[in-house]
């Protein structure tokens, strides 16, 4: 018997929808919910197993021991026919993971769509309404220390702010419209429920880190916040699709790490510092966490004198695996710590560079380069 339900389940993932996970799109899953009638990934077979057997049962395709009755529900079911119930309300500023995504991002989805059910009963979803608030442990700018700071986001004034004391002026109002949020970023390790929040402040960048200790309470922090621009931008752009504005409301950093850099004159040594590229800004810090970078170089169109490639300029001694970044004001001389991660850093520049500007992009240009001339403020062209 078993060896025939082994051969219906193999006929049943070459359908359409059972041949990726039906959680992340991995490709060729290797386990199952039985009870649920999904394919899904081994990843994703463990977020459902955390789940308990109450939500979820999990078995093997291959190594477990199926009954007819298992092997009927997955045929009854299968991926897509779960997909149009557990995914029919997906609101549109929600960000499906992919296989690749944070680990938080994965298993907040799942247990969105078959713990608490967000996607069949859309009142479930606390983040949709432009409005949230709550506590979150923030890291000090100057001591690194995390204290507990109120937030409020409100769409309506296009504003996240946040309160050292609850019925005081808030120490920082930030702009929805202006701010980006990365979800679980590694170098903030071990805090996984956390979140690098980046907006402009008198036109030079800041990060904000925060962290709270529950995963679903972050996880909606970030769609509220995904949301809430999403609204805003339905406003701004009233003719463009749901589905296209969804692609501006936040963006991981294309890449962070270390990389050695000159200064402006070819006499300067490399000195470490680290690098991360947020859109067409490419910052550098001395400390990964800092909460200000040191300096930021805008990355603009190859038509207009921005280029990267291989080596070091003339006079500058070769680090081994430099590359040289041509803005129209300087070159910069830079280093990464392998070969493979110098070409990694080749590549994404080069995406960047080879990308045309949006309307968004020419305004944080404009935002960057107009402070530049402040004596105090971190200058983009100056950089120490
Ligand atoms: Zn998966």
């Amino acid at each position: 018997m078993s060896e025939r339900n082994e051969k219906i389940l193999v006929e049943l993932m070459k359908f359409s929808g059972n041949n990726v996970c039906a959680d992340c799109d991995s490709k060729n899953p290797a386990y199952a919910s039985y009870n649920l009638g999904i394919f899904i990934c081994e990843r994703c077979s463990g977020v459902h197993r955390s789940m308990g057997v109450h939500i979820s049962k999990v078995k093997h395709l291959k190594l477990d021991k199926w009954e007819d009755s298992q092997v009927e529900r997955m045929k009854e079911v299968g991926n897509k026919r779960a997909k149009m119930k557990y995914e029919e309300r997906v609101p549109p500023c929600y960000r499906i993971p992919k296989e690749d995504d944070p680990h938080i991002l994965i298993e907040q989805w799942i247990r969105a769509k078959y713990q608490r059910e967000e996607f069949c009963y859309p009142e479930r979803q606390s983040y949709t309404s432009g409005y949230f608030s709550g506590f979150l442990m923030k890291r000090g700018k100057e001591d690194s220390r995390y204290r507990s700071r109120k937030f409020i986001l409100s769409e309506q004034d296009d504003t996240l702010k946040y309160y050292i004391t609850e019925y005081k002026d808030p120490k920082a109002i930030l702009r929805i419209s202006e701010l980006n949020v990365v979800l679980s970023p590694e170098k903030m390790s071990p805090y996984i429920n956390s979140l690098q929040i980046t907006f402009l402040k008198d036109g030079t960048t800041r990060h904000i880190y925060v962290y709270h200790d529950e995963a679903e309470v972050i996880t909606n922090w970030y769609m509220a916040i995904r949301c809430a621009k999403l609204h805003r931008l339905q406003v701004a752009y009233p003719s463009d699709s749901q589905t296209e504005l969804s692609k501006y409301l936040t963006e991981d950093f294309a890449k962070e790490g270390w990389l050695w850099k000159t200064g402006p004159r070819t006499s300067d040594g490399f000195k470490k510092r680290w690098f991360a590229l947020d859109n067409r800004k490419l910052m550098y810090h001395d400390d990964p966490m800092d909460a200000n970078p040191k300096g930021e170089i805008f990355i603009g169109h190859m038509a207009d004198g921005y280029g990267i490639k291989m080596g070091v300029s003339t006079g500058v001694k070769d680090q081994g695996f430099s590359f040289m970044l041509t803005t129209p004001d300087r070159v910069y001389n830079l280093s990464a710590q392998s070969e493979i991660d110098r070409d990694l850093w080749i590549e994404v520049l080069e995406r960047v560079i080879e990308k045309p500007l949006t309307a968004q992009d020419i305004a944080v240009s404009a935002r960057l380069v107009r402070k530049r001339t402040s004596s105090n403020s971190i200058s983009i062209f100056s950089p120490r």
